[in-house]
């Protein structure tokens, strides 16, 4: 039943909804300085268009023209793009929300890889890893300052400098302002509220307060509304306090997407595994090999965490880096419904065996 799902169909599918969410951002960002616009936005939607109109033909429906297209951004997926099977993480998907695109899409655009945002977080972490190559203590040095990132979307500019002076990067490369989309007002103060999940701002928009870009915290609960100059949480987690943004300040989107986020999984990960006896954690081993290096006794289990919203494109990528050593691809538990489809997915001789974080826990618990 489930083999459906990798079918030539489905595979279509999957390209359709990336391509389209590429094309639902651009078009959301067709006013705004440097956005692709004009013939390269054309491109865009026509590429997603035709994509689409492939998918729908397995389905036995009509091509979608550009226009149709556009229409279809702020419409459930389900009802243009429909799967054979259940769709991957149910639920009605829309790509584009009040002219925005929503968390979903950018998620899905982001991981479809070229976006500029990936490109300054590779930069970031190559200047830094340049400047620490060949010193004694380049590992531990590395880890220090990866670690510093993930639990800093945002610091106080003292410790940013403290942090990033010894990698050899100036402030402005890797934090910012806080932006004036995260900001508003209490009586005459003007103030901002960290994610209580992964502590970057969250955007205010009227009177709602959330963690608007990582689906993984508002499904956690990052969600705010603004009430008489106070923050009421509408999930459960606890409302934080107001900060000063003169105080603070944050993270670059791209080093926020691509570091803190996956970063707070890798984090877990390992302190749910350190606390099992006799187990040693490595994290970010030889300078990021891989993410995550646990011994126990005579076992030893190379782990990267992935938390990317689609499993084939995850797929094709590790199709294209074999590895030497067995190494463990573990998603997040929310994501586990990746894992039978990766195994399916992904050739055997590429060298990766695969789980969510809750099974690859209990495997190093049951290894002697
Ligand atoms: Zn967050």
């Amino acid at each position: 039943m489930t083999d459906t799902l990798d079918a030539p169909d489905a595979l279509d599918r999957e390209k359709a909804l990336v391509l389209s969410a590429l094309a639902a951002t651009a078009w959301c960002a067709r006013d705004e300085d440097g956005a692709p616009n004009g013939k390269a936005l054309i491109e865009r939607l026509m590429t997603a268009a035709s994509w689409a109109s492939r998918a729908r033909r397995h389905r036995g429906l009509p091509s979608l023209s550009v226009a149709e297209l556009v229409e279809q951004f702020t419409q459930p997926v389900e009802t243009w793009l429909p799967a054979a099977d259940e769709p991957e993480g149910a639920g009605s998907l829309v790509l584009v929300e009040d002219g925005h695109p929503t968390p979903n899409c950018e998620d899905l655009a982001d991981d479809a890889g070229g976006s500029p945002l990936a490109e300054v977080e590779q930069n970031v972490i190559r200047a830094a890893m340049s400047h620490i190559r060949g010193r004694d203590d380049e590992a531990a040095a590395y880890t220090a300052f990866r670690r510093f990132l993930v639990e800093h979307a945002t610091a106080h500019h003292a410790d940013a400098v403290g942090a990033l002076l010894p990698v050899g990067l100036e402030v402005a490369r890797v934090y910012q302002r806080v932006p004036g989309t995260a900001r508003t007002r209490t009586g005459r103060q003007e103030v901002f509220y960290r994610c209580p999940r992964c502590r970057w701002p969250m955007q205010v928009r009227d009177t709602s307060v959330s963690c608007l870009r990582s689906p993984t915290c508002l499904a956690a609960g990052a969600r705010f509304a603004l009430r008489d100059d106070s923050l009421v949480p509408l999930a459960k987690l606890a409302a934080p306090d107001p900060a000063s943004p003169d105080e603070w300040v944050a993270l670059h989107p791209g080093v926020w997407r691509f570091t803190v986020l996956p970063g707070l999984e890798e984090l877990d990960l390992e302190r749910r595994l350190g606390r099992i006896e006799g187990v040693d954690v490595q994290l970010w081993p030889f300078v990021d090999a891989y993410d995550l290096d646990v011994r126990r006794g005579s076992h030893r289990w190379r782990i990267d965490v992935k938390d990317h919203s689609s499993a084939s494109s995850l797929a094709r990528h590790l199709n294209d880096k074999p590895v030497t050593e067995q190494t463990w691809i573990v998603v997040p538990h929310a994501r586990r419904e990746q894992v039978p489809r990766l195994q399916r997915l992904v050739e055997p001789d590429a060298g990766y065996l695969f789980a969510d974080a809750n099974e690859m826990v209990r495997r190093i618990k049951g290894a002697e």
